[in-house]
């Protein structure tokens, strides 16, 4: 669940509008001005002396070999003499690098190739001094595809060959030398030599097809001002279908024979780009827009001008796809759609503002799906929740930070996705949507075409709003973490304090991000500007306050006949809260007075404060289950509780009281498992589906239920043979129920289906639910399978955690990675995750385990110290709330 979502949730980038090659050039002249009053003394950063202008970039590419060559012309602005031409390049070979001044074609100064910095910063230092003025930078380079999903990789499918691009982030250097940083938006023009046969497809319409002899070149349209990392091109030999109701020439790209499976995807995208845009004041500011389902790709959907790339799986659904799989999939179209505006036509400064980008693009996303798609309920995926169960662990860095090299970047992680979307929320309803909407239009229109930074952005919303914002902001930003809002009545008052929320004394020194003015900053001194909607609950009425808490703490007057204070109205807040024990016991005794995204926000908080001791697991289960007895109750939040449960056996419940707890779970639930049909009625909502699929992966897999067992055993064959009726949530579960009573006959076929679909979905699947079988035999069988050259690299690396879920099959699977280090390095991306395959350990010896193991990774592998941490620290916290809870649990199933 936490490992897999994590790195299946990152997404990446992408786009804008072209009034002439012209203009885009003077637009970054512009550019240039404004950048030169930045500090130019950052090594990991290009000088503001040499400022790129455009760009052709000339590439020769048989996808049949394993390398290429290519040639680029760059036009720059030496703005300061200079003996030395800097830009980045990575693992490629330059053969040659002239130099033209523009005015004075026929001089031509020969740069020497010097050393590359750790930053990938190459020199080409000249004899002679260059003067300043406009020059033509010309260089002659090779390079070898790469077969990790990163900068210009190349995917077997059926035996045919296709090439796509990844340059998010910091790659495109290794595709082509490049000014690759995000503040040098510059128009690219691309000629690609292909064998013929291939066809080639970029950012910008294609506007000559040059022939000679067994070649064809491919010359695409100059781009609008674009960063580095949205510029792209795929190579092969695809098939495609016009996506309808689109206002701009759009289509979708499969490899070959994937057209079936674009059904539900081209049914969606066209109602999803004119919500998207009909927010915006501004057109969609391209001129095509195409989408590409890449194989085995190493993202969820990279949003490139004019070229969303999306991973097969997440646009190319089945015929029947689950809440969850539809959600995901139209969000992400969303999301991508969304950069356009947010990231491509704006762009952020630099990394340390990534949350510029995906933040809003997240925060639109999800609105749309919410406005167009009523019945996916998706107005109760609360961003917060799970943001504020990563921000709680002690070494969590802040979402804004520096950042310096593509370590960096990837380390930045879900928060500046799900945190960032949070903050936005809270920040939206204390102003009013209309306020918040005016703010970005008015943000977007002064940085269309430029580059932005968070400051930018508070200057809008404070003239919109005229309220102070920047300390909410650098507050939830440049600090990790949330606050923890203590509620104490005295009389007619209320005091609401803050403090912040830590799960032991530890100082919690990384905290705080290196910025000059928090440099002497201790964490006891954090604090936060927390915009705070109350809701006063009388026995008939309902009176709602706003508040700005900006100090350590206020004190309000209460409202007369308040029986409880709710202090999260509409669940935006990102924080935690701690009620007097007579408010608590009103709202639990009338839940029905909260909506429903109020309702989970609120279960949320309780379970979060039992791992400060502050709520009790028992009494929070005991809600949860009280909850599920009422028929009434959102599906949505029935689902969410049965999930909860059944993850509670991984990351809380002893293997020493998990009998007696199913025992418990059981008999509380016994009324529903009984009346529960499990074959598919016609009547059933897809809401009803995905509660079903939850329930029958408990029972099945977790309670022993016999009914549950019986039926997932009758009918895995079909969802194996692709012959089931099933939707998606449901032939899941069927396959992980089988797995968790099965044998090692079952898991042959498993490992035979699992080769034999084509099904990227399926396939997922059953890939998954492998490793859900309970014997040791089986999951070294299941390992050496992932690491044997038939999974795709990219389907490895998180599919260990499903074994480690059992907490009787911990010690095997340390034990397995321990022995078999070099072979899975091999075989596996984004290395420094892999700790992430531990995230719901709760057991001392076994951190022990971890750390032992992972230390020995450590010098090899960028990054995977903090993700160790990081681990570390989470298991820690669940050991210290298991020790905190366990007894009164116990207690509680002896009931
Ligand atoms: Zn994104």
């Amino acid at each position: 669940m936490i490992a897999a979502l994590l790195r299946k949730n990152r997404m990446n980038k992408s786009n804008y509008n072209s009034d002439s090659f012209l203009s885009t050039l003077f637009f970054s002249v512009l550019l240039f001005s404004t950048n030169a009053i930045s500090v130019s003394t950052e090594n990991f950063k290009l000088s503001n002396d040499i400022v790129p202008l455009s760009q052709i970039v000339e590439l020769k590419l048989n996808p049949e070999l394993d390398g290429y060559s290519g040639t680029t012309t760059i036009e720059i602005n030496i703005t300061k003499a200079t003996q030395n031409i800097k830009l980045y390049s990575k693992n490629l070979l330059i053969s040659s690098a002239i130099i033209k001044n523009k005015n004075n074609k026929n001089k031509t100064t020969l740069l020497t190739v010097g050393s590359t910095s750790q930053y990938d910063i190459i020199s080409l230092p000249t004899k002679n001094t260059l003067p300043k003025g406009i020059y033509q930078l010309s260089l002659s380079f090779d390079g070898k595809y790469s077969d990790t999903g990163n900068g210009l990789f190349k995917v077997t499918e059926k035996n045919n060959n296709y090439l796509f691009t990844q340059f998010q982030a910091m790659l495109a250097r290794s595709v082509f030398p490049s000014f690759d940083q995000p503040n040098f938006k510059i128009p690219f023009q691309l000629k690609v030599n292909v064998p013929k046969g291939y066809l080639v497809v970029s950012n910008t319409p294609q506007i000559q097809l040059i022939s000679h002899n067994d070649w064809h070149t491919f010359v695409f349209e100059p781009t609008a001002p674009i960063y580095t990392d949205v510029l792209a091109f795929s190579v092969g030999k695809f098939d495609s279908v016009d996506i309808p109701e689109m206002k701009i020439p759009s289509k979708l790209y499969v490899v070959k024979g994937k057209l079936p499976q674009t059904t539900y995807a081209i049914k969606h995208i066209g109602k999803i780009f004119k919500e998207v845009e009909s927010f915006f004041t501004i057109e969609y500011p391209y001129k095509k827009l195409d989408m590409v389902a890449v194989p085995n790709y190493s993202n969820a959907a990279m949003e490139h001008v004019g070229l969303i790339y999306f991973k097969e799986d997440f646009i190319l659904l089945d015929d029947t796809p689950s809440i969850r799989q539809q959600k995901y999939s139209l969000k992400l179209i969303a999301h991508e759609i969304a950069h356009m505006w947010f990231g491509n036509l704006v762009t952020m400064q630099w990394w340390n503002d990534l949350w510029l980008n995906e933040s809003f693009a997240e925060w639109l996303a999800h609105k749309v799906v919410i406005q167009i798609f009523p019945e996916l309920s998706a107005e109760l995926d609360l961003p917060q929740i799970r943001s504020l169960s990563d921000d709680n662990v002690n070494n969590q860095l802040p979402v804004r930070r520096t950042v310096k090299s593509k370590a960096d970047v990837d380390s930045l992680g879900g928060l500046v996705y799900g945190k960032g979307n949070a903050i936005l929320n809270m920040v939206e309803h204390y102003v009013g949507e209309d306020i918040f909407r005016q703010a970005v239009i008015s943000y977007v229109l002064e940085y269309r075409n430029k580059n932005a930074s968070l400051q930018d952005f508070v200057k809008h919303i404070e003239i919109t709003s005229k309220k102070d914002l920047e300390g909410f902001f650098s507050s939830f930003l440049e600090q990790a973490g949330f606050p923890l809002l203590s509620l104490q009545r005295n009389n007619d008052k209320l005091l609401i304090s803050q403090s912040p929320f830590k799960t032991n004394n530890q100082v919690l020194t990384q905290r705080i991000e290196q910025k000059n003015h928090n440099k002497n900053k201790k964490p006891q001194d954090m604090s936060w500007q927390v915009p705070l909607m109350i809701k006063f609950l009388t026995d008939d009425n309902i009176i709602t306050r706003s508040v700005f808490l900006n100090k350590e703490s206020i004190e309000l007057t209460i409202p007369k006949g308040v029986k409880a204070i709710f202090p999260d109205a509409n669940a935006v807040g990102y924080y935690r809260y701690i009620l007097p024990d007579e408010d608590e016991k009103f709202i639990k005794n009338n839940i029905t007075r909260l909506n429903d995204a109020e309702k989970l926000a609120w279960l949320n908080n309780n379970e979060h404060l039992t791992k400060i001791a502050k709520r009790a697991y028992a009494d929070v289960l005991s809600v949860k289950l009280a909850l599920l007895s009422d028929l009434s109750l959102n599906k949505k939040i029935a689902t969410d509780i049965i999930r909860d449960i059944d993850y509670s056996y991984t990351d809380f419940i002893p293997e020493a009281i998990s009998e007696e707890y199913s025992r418990y779970i059981t008999r509380h639930l016994s009324v529903i498992f009984k009346t529960v049909k499990w074959n598919s009625s016609k009547k059933e909502t897809i809401a009803d589906k995905a509660l079903k699929a939850s329930l029958l992966a408990l029972a099945g897999g977790r309670l022993a239920d016999k009914g549950a067992i019986k039926f997932a055993k009758a009918n895995y064959q079909d969802v194996l043979s692709e012959q089931s009726s099933l939707d998606s949530s449901m032939s899941n579960a069927v396959l992980k129920v089988v797995a968790a009573n099965s044998n090692e006959d079952v898991y042959q076929l498993f490992e035979l289906a699992y080769l034999r679909t084509t099904n990227s979905n399926l396939k997922s699947d059953i890939l998954t639910s492998m490793g859900y079988f309970t014997s040791l035999d089986i999951v070294t069988r299941y390992y050496n399978f992932l690491v044997s050259g038939k999974v795709p690299t990219d389907e490895i690396g998180y599919r260990f955690q499903y074994p480690s879920f059992n907490p009787a099959l911990r010690h095997h699977v340390i034990d397995y990675i321990a022995v078999n280090k070099d072979k899975i390095l091999k075989h596996i991306n984004q290395k420094q995750w892999f700790p992430y395959n531990f995230y719901t350990s709760c057991e001392e010896d076994i951190r022990i385990k971890v750390n032992q193991t992972f230390s020995t990774w450590i010098k090899d592998i960028p990054g995977l110290k903090e993700k160790l941490n990081t681990v570390d620290e989470t298991i820690k916290q669940c050991i210290r709330s298991r020790t905190k809870n366990i007894s009164q649990l116990q207690e509680q199933l002896l009931k």
